[in-house]
């Protein structure tokens, strides 16, 4: 763990439009007023679509095209993949966090570092990064990040059973506090009305 940066996905309705599955996995894409080259693209697949109903050879490229795209973008040149772009809005969408389904390292966090560059690792909402210069806990999320540890899960809000019931008690006993409290301010209030009558 050479990189010890932490960082969130920022969240902008203003700029982008966010789509949010049933898994919790979370898209982003600009709004296309906000994005000329998504303009373009919405334009340019209407004229598609228009075309589409002749099938041409243009038509059935682009298609094998935008296969590609989705199957392995990995294979498409540069110039490729910007003619995607050009012509397929929905290509525009990123994936930026992914719930994983079943565990697999680096699954689940499609968000690169500001700092250097590297994917992030999907950490629960409990964790709180160690000082940069703790060694040893770093060592140790090291490891665990190494054994293929879910950091979600395992940082994650989520209380076990144990945990319920303590919580359980606890608002019982905040409750009571809570209501002997209020009964005393009652009491008090009660005997300054008193008070002030017989005066
Ligand atoms: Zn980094």
């Amino acid at each position: 763990m050479t990189c010890r940066r932490s960082f969130k996905p920022c969240y902008d309705p203003a700029k982008f439009e966010y789509e949010i599955s049933d898994f919790q996995d979370w898209s982003v894409r600009p709004l296309e007023s906000c994005s000329l080259e998504l303009k373009v693209a919405f334009k340019n697949e209407k004229r598609l679509r228009r075309k589409k109903n002749l099938e041409t050879p243009e038509t059935l490229a682009f298609d094998t095209l935008r296969s590609r795209y989705y199957d392995d973008p990995m294979s498409l040149s540069l110039a490729e993949v910007a003619y995607v772009k050009a012509w397929d809005p929905c290509s525009h969408w990123t994936n930026l966090v992914t719930t994983p389904r079943f565990y697999q390292p680096g699954l689940g966090i499609c968000l690169r570092c500001p700092s250097c560059g590297k994917n992030g690792v999907r950490v629960g909402s409990n964790f709180r990064a160690p000082p940069r210069k703790d060694e040893k806990a770093w060592r140790l999320i090291g490891k665990m990040i190494a054994t293929g540890e879910d950091m979600g899960a395992v940082f994650s809000s989520s209380p076990t059973i144990e945990e319920h019931k303590e919580m359980a008690v606890e608002a019982l006993r905040i409750r009571s506090q809570e209501n002997y409290s209020k009964a005393m301010e009652w009491e008090a209030e009660e005997r300054k009305r008193i008070a002030n009558t017989t005066i």
